[in-house]
């Protein structure tokens, strides 16, 4: 659902937003989720499959062991502490390693197994006898790219034989060689020049083709491009695997090109729910009343642990000084940060060393810390283009109803455009904010 922006209230932070801008900010968020995940997201969604042969009995797996997978790999997948597959995993790993290979379109929210699922793919599908690169796999930047392989040398532990090499900028290798490793991971633009123009590489005896991260990779149009030409250069009977958290119509056409008669599996993302969370709403004229009214709630608030939504860094930024300037302990989460470093305040959030973290939407889009109960939007939750993004201040209250508790989201009403917002919100869920709150009545002003 759209809000119209007939109003004043533009994210000053988006105003020159260039296609470059929104690359990386997704990009950054995808490895924020990897480097603070440490498991998989609870989901009770169905998956959906789509067979390619629809008359082909459909396969899915309850065990490890079922997939007949090499010892050094069981023992490697084993070590990582999984006990079953997730989800996708039931699904996508009998296809990837069917014989012969097929091919595969898989789009689900991330933390869900994707990577792990992609990396067994690889492993299984390696001759180590052979010296030469015999699957390919482009992540979007370079950043991304190792930390998939860290996960390559995490499962193939045991399998010492199989080796790795990064086609990233920076690695410049000598003319004229050939590469002897049997994976090779890397950005798309360095990959393509490795077997293209400096034939490092050669395509034609890729067995495996992954593409990851299909939604971040399209935000480049030069990425798009690239990728189409590696993928032209590839055996017709390479398998080719893409993997996206998201699906909108434009990865889905950038997958169409890239993977041949796909099979697609996709979960859908947890419905957000507002049973279970109590909502309520804060009228106020100003950012100084808002602020005074989240000192006047602060102390309900911190009895657990509390995240507070901003539209832009600038808010964010003075939310974050002034409740320290009033002698709150609070952690500062934003878009200028390095990824490394929002990773670490995650962290701290999670292991309870502060009990409100002060964040912007953008930044904190797709983080759900579980045990997060309170959720302030100190501005209303739309994006650049005026979209609702909701899904992003609830999925953390939503993982709470698993468990019985109940969330509570104060939402701060400061101007037309937001009550505009709220009765778009009140819209989305079908339903209407339980509770209002009056500022003056109830906080005295
Ligand atoms: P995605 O690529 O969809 O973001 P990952 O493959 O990175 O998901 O998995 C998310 C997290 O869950 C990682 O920490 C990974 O080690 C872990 N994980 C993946 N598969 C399993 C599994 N079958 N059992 C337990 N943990 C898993």
């Amino acid at each position: 659902s759209k809000v119209e922006s007939n109003d004043t209230a533009k994210p000053e932070d988006n105003v020159n937003k260039t296609e470059d801008d929104d690359k990386e900010d997704r990009a950054a968020q995808s490895l924020l989720n990897k480097l603070i995940r440490s498991n998989l997201v609870n989901t009770t969604n169905q998956v959906e499959v789509l067979q390619r042969d629809p008359n082909s009995p459909l396969y899915s797996v309850k065990s490890f062991e079922e997939l007949r997978l090499k010892k050094q790999l069981l023992d490697g997948v084993y070590a990582m502490g999984f006990n079953r597959p997730s989800k996708i995993q039931e699904n996508a790993l009998p296809m990837m390693l069917a014989v012969p290979p097929q091919n595969l379109i898989a789009q689900s929210q991330s933390g869900t197994g994707k990577t792990a699922a992609f990396v067994l793919a690889m492993l299984s599908h390696v001759e180590p006898v052979n010296k030469w690169p015999q699957c390919l796999c482009v992540s979007p930047t370079y950043e991304l790219a190792l930390q998939t392989g860290k996960v390559i040398e995490q499962m193939g532990k045991f399998y010492p034989e199989v080796k790795l090499a990064y086609a990233v900028r920076g690695n410049k290798l000598e003319r004229g060689m050939k590469i002897q490793e049997q994976i090779v991971i890397g950005t798309p633009g360095t990959v393509l020049d490795w077997c293209a123009k400096l034939k490092f590489i050669e395509p034609k005896k890729i067995r495996v083709f992954v593409l990851d991260e299909a939604d971040v990779m399209i935000a480049t149009q030069g990425h798009q491009d690239q990728s189409i030409r590696i993928q032209r250069m590839l055996p017709k009977d390479c398998q080719m695997l893409l993997f996206s958290a998201t699906f909108e119509d434009s990865v889905w056409s950038f997958a169409q090109r890239i993977v041949p008669d796909p099979n697609i599996i996709k979960l859908k993302r947890e419905e957000e729910t507002l049973d279970t969370i109590k909502q309520y709403y804060v009228l106020c004229n100003s950012k100084e009343e808002k602020f005074q009214a989240l000192c006047n709630i602060y102390g309900a608030i911190t009895i657990a642990q509390a995240m507070i939504f901003c539209h832009t860094r600038k808010t964010a930024g003075w939310l974050a000084g002034e409740l320290s300037r009033e002698g709150h302990q609070v952690a500062l989460l934003s878009g200028e940060m390095m990824v490394e470093q929002r990773a670490a305040v995650i962290q701290r959030f999670r292991e309870g060393k502060e009990k409100v973290l002060v964040t912007t939407n953008v930044c904190a889009r797709g983080i759900d810390v579980e045990q997060v109960s309170v959720v302030i939007n100190f501005d209303l939750p739309v994006d650049k283009d005026g979209t609702l993004t909701m899904r992003h201040t609830f999925t953390g209250l939503g993982a709470q109803d698993a468990l019985g508790k109940r969330g509570l989201a104060i939402n701060m009403v400061d101007s037309k455009f937001s009550m505009n917002i709220l009765n778009r919100i009140e819209e989305h869920f079908s339903k209407f904010l339980s509770f209002v709150l009056c500022l003056t009545a109830f906080f005295g002003g």
